[in-house]
């Protein structure tokens, strides 16, 4: 059979999806993810610096968190060709040599800690998926529906988008 280029049914249809991952800590990488900031309510200042009580981000300015998930852990395929290096062995996160001296390649982060940002995104996907799939249903029923905060104010930081970014002029 030819390669298609028609999309399957599956991406064709309107449904709005969480990610499909077994990890919302990591998003299956074995790095803790923080672009949605839940990080910061752990640890405040993570990638960040506070000055006078706000919170200023700089993403990848600290060392990254290693995942508890089998996804930091090496991964080998059929043929115990490794397909995945891992950020982890059985004694822990593993270093590195860096100008002769070893360094952990990031830090072992509290489980507990880690098991309630992956629940608690988790539901927050749920959440959405479910405000998301109700708003595309009621559009598509002719309805003007009220959008939820978090979309209505991004909506509204994009028409001054224009402001954000530096003029090249
Ligand atoms: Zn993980």
């Amino acid at each position: 059979m030819s390669a298609s280029h028609k999309r399957s049914s599956l991406d064709r249809d309107t449904t709005f999806y969480a990610p499909k991952v077994a990890c919302f800590a990591c998003y299956d990488s074995g790095i803790v993810s923080n672009g949605d900031g839940l990080l910061n309510d752990y640890l405040t200042d993570y990638d960040a610096t506070v000055i006078d009580g706000v919170l200023h981000r700089h993403g990848g300015s600290d060392l990254a968190i290693i995942c508890h998930c089998t996804a930091a852990y090496e991964a080998q395929d059929f043929e115990s060709q490794t397909t995945r290096a891992g950020f982890r062995d059985s004694s822990g996160v593993k270093s590195t040599d860096i100008n002769g001296r070893q360094q952990a390649i990031g830090v072992d982060p509290d489980k507990d800690m880690i098991r309630e940002i992956h629940r608690k995104r988790r539901d927050l996907w749920q959440r959405s998926a479910k405000d998301l799939n109700s708003l595309r249903q009621q559009v598509r029923a002719g309805m003007n529906p009220q959008l939820p905060h978090y979309i209505a104010t991004v909506k509204q930081q994009l028409q001054s988008v224009d402001q954000l970014l530096p003029s090249f002029e």
